[in-house]
């Protein structure tokens, strides 16, 4: 089979990059290793995604964002950082600000499944289902595809969106930084007995951390951080005793808290390619930059990234020009490396402040919580760096 581009992975970032390039005229193919029926309807993965503005204003400029039941995104109107006993509490509000939330939470299967739903009888498109990529070879003229079962595509462009442990990727040879926090976090829903007020807590306590996301009515998704085999005690408490270790972790400030889904773990090993691009091949979402999950921005960057890189191809495509060329590839990768680089760096320096016990780490983790408390235009520019961008990404994408 030929194609212009061929996609490795129908995660939300491959789904929303194939949307992107809906009315490219290019011939899109993208390989998904799992069935259809496993994407179009995907299981719960505990996961809720907080969405910024800007991800909100994308997705529905893909027209993803409405087959989200409006009943299930839920606001975030304030976040705080707690630091195990400590009094001072960091805290981001709105107040002053464009929005009157901070984003909104959306359980990842149901964005997979919008995404889905999106691309369905887009013209430029075959989905490609139940195979996995095996192989990828390119030169300078051109990419070939090899599946599972034998068959190989060719295409102008090969793009990998196959994970944050991209086969494909160390396939065409590029390395990734890896950073093994040695930590596994637990995620599930949880019912709780007293409101939770829109605010999202993350509480870092001694060796453990906890965090509580707000869905609607008196449910949170809880995120529990702790060592492997810490972890792996928790993952095999019955319902109950999950319950009541969680009411204790969460000093029952939201009252007694009840176990209301199904565990997923995911260990935390944070990836940042060393390229995103070779020849007639490019790296997005999680494949390019796997970010650990604590500043909550992995796919919100996943989703800007396949953005930047389909509107450098649109614009190429529209002059009839090489959408595999060097300079192409080469201008999406600065541009993302520059909108993420120093994210990542910054989440990884928070991520190993807020697990290491030793004194001078506690002591840094106290003095961060109170210069903070007493910088409000610091947390003002974080508060407007989660709202900022939209009207204006959406004009540039819709056009
Ligand atoms: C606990 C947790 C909480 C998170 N919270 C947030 C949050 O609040 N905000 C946020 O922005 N991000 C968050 N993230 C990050 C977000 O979930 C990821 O960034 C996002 O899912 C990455 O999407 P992706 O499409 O790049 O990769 P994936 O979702 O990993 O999808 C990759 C796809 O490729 C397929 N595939 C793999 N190998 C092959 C192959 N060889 N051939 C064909 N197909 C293949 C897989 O089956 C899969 O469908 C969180 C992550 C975790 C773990």
């Amino acid at each position: 089979m030929q194609f212009d581009i061929v996609i490795v992975g129908a995660g939300p970032a491959g789904m929303a990059l194939a949307r992107s390039l809906a009315e490219s005229g290019l011939a899109i193919g993208v390989v998904e290793k799992r069935t259809e029926d496993a994407i179009a309807d995907p299981a719960f993965d505990g996961r809720e995604i907080a969405l910024t503005h800007n991800s909100m204003a994308l997705l529905q400029a893909l027209g993803a964002w409405q087959h989200i039941p409006p009943e299930v995104p839920s606001p975030m109107k304030a976040a705080r950082v707690l630091n195990g006993g400590s009094p001072y509490a960091l805290r981001f509000d709105t107040a002053g600000h464009k929005h009157d939330t901070l984003g909104k939470l959306v359980p990842n299967h149901l964005i997979r499944r919008a995404l889905y739903r999106s691309i369905q009888g887009q013209g430029n498109l075959d989905l490609l289902c139940g195979r996995g990529v095996t192989a990828v070879s390119t030169d300078t003229d051109g990419a070939r595809v090899t599946l599972e079962d034998g068959q190989t595509l060719s295409a102008r462009l090969v793009v990998a969106a196959d994970t944050r442990f991209s086969e494909t990727r160390r396939r065409q040879g590029i390395p990734a930084v890896m950073h093994d926090f040695g930590k596994v976090m637990i995620v599930c829903a949880v019912e709780h007995e007293q409101p939770h007020e829109n605010v999202a807590t993350e509480w870092f306590e001694h060796g453990h951390t906890i965090a509580m996301l707000p869905m609607q009515g008196n449910r949170s998704s809880a995120v529990l951080t702790d060592e492997g085999a810490k972890a792996d005690r928790l993952m095999a408490m019955d319902a109950d005793a999950f319950s009541a270790e969680v009411t204790r972790r969460y000093r029952g400030r939201l009252g007694q808290m009840r176990l209301d889904s199904v565990r997923h773990a995911y260990p935390l090993v944070a990836t940042y390619a060393v390229r995103f691009a070779a020849r007639r091949f490019v790296l997005v979402g999680d494949s390019a930059v796997g970010m650990h999950p604590v500043t909550a921005q992995g796919f919100n960057l996943g989703l800007q990234g396949q953005d930047t890189l389909a509107k450098a191809i649109r614009r190429v495509a529209g002059r009839g020009g090489d959408i595999g060329a060097p300079a192409v590839l080469r201008e999406y990768e600065m541009r993302h490396r520059a909108a993420t680089l120093p994210l990542w760096l910054a989440t990884n320096a928070i991520a190993r402040l807020y697990v290491e016990e030793s004194l001078p780490a506690r002591l840094a983790r106290e003095a961060t919580l109170r210069l903070g408390a007493g910088l409000p235009l610091v947390r003002g520019a974080i508060v407007s760096h989660l709202q900022r961008g939209g009207a204006r990404r959406v004009a540039s994408t819709a056009a």
